[in-house]
């Protein structure tokens, strides 16, 4: 079948590059310790905080998210110390319980169900009762990307410092940043992990780490083994916009790019704008009378929708029609969920008509597929839109540029 127009990539990541961005990775290549370089580090490094909404280091590799994951383990940790991680889905087990079992750390893996974020409660618990300060970091995946349901992290800060634990907290904000409200210095996140591929609409290949001050004090005594990964031959480097070897000059170009568009359209204003395409996509599965993964309102995703297929219709079966027939690819099951649910992707480069076009294919694969639905989903997701849109400025009053 042949395709006009362009390809849909509504899934959770890898997100859609806007052309702004393209166009600056297609720039030529320049020397990484030339002075222009420089610059490019320098800007980059210092709008990087402002996403992370932290004073402190943000450290880029050429790397995927699981690498960003392994570095923030490698840096803080030592062979055979314990760490708690809360289980939320496929990547709170393969991008941190595999990764911290596979450096020989002790993953103390706490059972959830995939519908509901980390308990703060459950964490206080733990570290309360861990009286012999045996768990050395807690980590917690803030957007579980295979569920669409976030972690209440600030929640998850307020319950540690009550427990009077020094344990580090170890943020995975690989779907969250920038799209859903992260903090990294107000939360006293220890180390937040991201890549460029989802919120920061740039293609996949750099990770990142935000770096609080007692994560640098414990990557001091920290004695895992790392060459590649050790913050400290970077965070010198970085002082003068360098890296220790080749960086990925060309993704810093995107990278750049995709800063200066978050800084224009304005940072809050980016986080509003997923807000309103969440609760879009919500109205319109409710209206479609199908369940979502989350089961509490307040841990709603504003960067994906998981949603379930009903029983004995199989999702892949369905995402399989929407591609060959529209064009459009939507996210899988990952674990236990695969062909359970399909996951709608609404973070990154969106907008309001993304999502009624995305929306819309869904709605048509679900016929075409034979999945009982209700009618009216699409019209509830316009709905919805139109009632939260931006008012246009009034007649008198005077344009703002
Ligand atoms: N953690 C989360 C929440 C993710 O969504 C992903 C990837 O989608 C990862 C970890 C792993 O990142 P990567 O595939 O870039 O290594």
């Amino acid at each position: 079948m042949i395709h006009t127009g362009r390809h849909f990539l509504q899934i959770p990541g890898p997100t859609n590059v806007p052309d702004r961005v393209l166009r600056e990775i297609a720039q030529a290549t320049i020397d990484h310790r030339g002075p222009e370089f420089a610059d490019l580090g320098i800007e980059v490094l210092d709008r990087l905080r402002g996403v992370f909404k932290t004073r402190g280091p943000v450290v880029i590799f050429p790397s995927s998210g699981t690498g960003a994951a392994e570095s923030a383990l490698v840096n803080t940790l030592s062979p055979g110390d314990r760490i708690l991680i809360l289980e939320t889905g496929w990547f709170s087990h393969i991008a941190w319980r595999q990764v911290a079992e596979r450096l020989g750390l002790i993953a103390e893996y706490v059972p959830g169900t995939w519908r509901r974020g980390a308990s703060p409660e459950t964490i206080e618990q733990r570290l309360k009762d861990d009286s012999a300060r045996e768990l050395k970091a807690v980590v917690v995946v803030h957007n579980e990307t295979s569920t669409g349901v976030v972690s209440r992290i600030a929640d998850v800060r307020r319950a540690m410092n009550r427990s009077g634990h020094p344990a580090l907290l170890i943020v995975d904000a690989i779907s969250s940043l920038a799209s859903i409200d992260l903090r990294h210095d107000e939360w006293e996140i220890d180390v937040t992990v991201c890549g460029s591929q989802k919120g920061l609409m740039v293609p996949p290949g750099l990770g990142f780490n935000a770096v609080s001050e007692k994560a640098l004090a414990a990557s001091a005594a920290a004695s895992l083994p790392r060459a590649y990964w050790d913050w400290q031959e970077m965070l010198k480097s970085n002082k003068s916009g360098f890296f220790p070897y080749t960086p990925a000059t060309n993704l810093l170009y995107g990278l750049r790019e995709a800063l200066r568009m978050l800084d224009e359209e304005g940072f809050e204003n980016v986080l509003a704008r997923h807000t309103r395409h969440g609760s879009a996509t919500r109205a319109c599965v409710r209206a479609w009378g199908l369940d979502i993964v989350p089961e509490d309102p307040a841990e709603y995703s504003n960067s994906l929708t998981a949603v379930y297929t009903p029983e004995g219709h199989n999702a892949d079966k369905l995402r399989q029609i929407i591609l060959e027939k529209f064009d459009m690819s939507l996210g899988t099951g990952l674990g236990k969920l695969a062909g359970r649910v399909f996951r709608i992707g609404h973070l990154g480069a969106f907008n309001d008509l993304t999502l009624a076009g995305t929306l819309s294919g869904v709605e048509m694969g679900l016929t075409l597929a034979g999945i009982p639905h209700r009618s009216g989903g699409v019209a509830a997701a316009l709905e919805s839109l139109t009632a939260t849109a931006q008012p246009l400025p009034s007649e008198d009053a005077p344009l703002v540029r």
